[in-house]
């Protein structure tokens, strides 16, 4: 077996968008622009309502998937095309934008916690003008694994239990294939094994994890190399994502991602046009 080390430690930037939402901005800053097949990682954790309240209001997206993982309050959101729902804590939004779409989303709380992820995952070119589609799941229906020193929530991807049984993630039929869990550790150690040429991160946020001999800081992502074994130390909570490279050419227009500068213009044409 091969053990995953660490390629990069890189510390969340705090940045702000929408309507003023304050966040800490991981993947798309300039320490890593870019992790194929992940375009941006955002962590959104305030309990002063005015770090929030703004929410994200209506703007399109074209040619990849987002992806809203809640640990704490309520979001709703709602699309031009009649699409809406509330993503809760524990639950998931994966929403393929495909050739487009317009929404909004918005905080469903006027105080409290709100505290969550917002992942961006690219497509590839055959799917980048596909029909939008969404897949949400909330709490419940995310399976966990009970570890004896923890417990795994199982957004996406695999993973197998003691006696050799596999737990399946909701979220399916996926282009970067991915591997989404929510990793809560008490002490000791966490095994995993995975797929070995995937790309992938270790986010860790709260408590004090650690791998490849060095501690992570809250707020912080490990970006892992290659490898067909993942292991984490300690006492604390992490995101752990994985997916399959694109090996594409990447030219994005803030929430247009397509793979050349030609359809970037198109997006913008069809957008201004009405066409999403
Ligand atoms: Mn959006």
């Amino acid at each position: 077996m091969q053990k995953r080390t660490i390629r990069q430690i890189v510390t969340g930037l705090p940045a702000s968008d929408g309507a003023g939402v304050k966040l800490k901005r991981v993947i798309g800053q300039p320490d890593l622009r870019y992790l194929d097949p992940f375009l941006m990682l955002d962590e959104f954790r305030s309990d002063q309502p005015g770090d929030y309240i703004g929410g994200f209001p209506a703007h399109p997206h074209r040619g990849f998937e987002t992806v809203t993982y809640m640990l704490a309050g309520k979001m709703r959101h709602a699309d031009n095309h009649g699409h809406s729902g509330i993503i809760e804590a524990g639950g998931v939004q994966w929403m393929t934008a495909g050739r487009g779409i317009i929404h909004e989303e918005m905080p469903m709380q006027e105080d409290g916690l709100m505290w969550g992820f917002q992942l961006w995952v690219n497509l590839p070119a055959e799917q980048k003008m596909r029909a939008p589609r969404y897949q949400e799941f909330g709490s419940a229906q995310i399976p966990e694994l009970k570890l004896a020193n923890g417990l795994v929530r199982v957004v996406a991807g695999r993973i197998q239990d003691a006696e050799g049984q596999w737990l399946e993630g909701p979220v399916a039929d996926i282009a970067a294939q991915p591997m989404f869990l929510d990793l809560r550790l008490e002490s000791g150690d966490f095994l995993l094994p995975t797929a070995s040429d995937w790309v992938g991160f270790v986010y860790l946020y709260q408590g004090e994890l650690s791998l490849d001999e060095r501690q992570l800081q809250v707020g912080q992502l490990a970006r892992l190399s290659p490898g067909d074994e993942l292991q984490l130390q300690g006492q604390g909570r992490a995101i752990i994502v994985l997916g399959k490279p694109i090996a594409e050419p990447v030219v994005q227009y803030g929430p247009f991602v397509m793979n050349s500068q030609a359809e970037i213009e198109q997006a913008i044409r069809d957008y201004q046009a009405g066409k999403f």
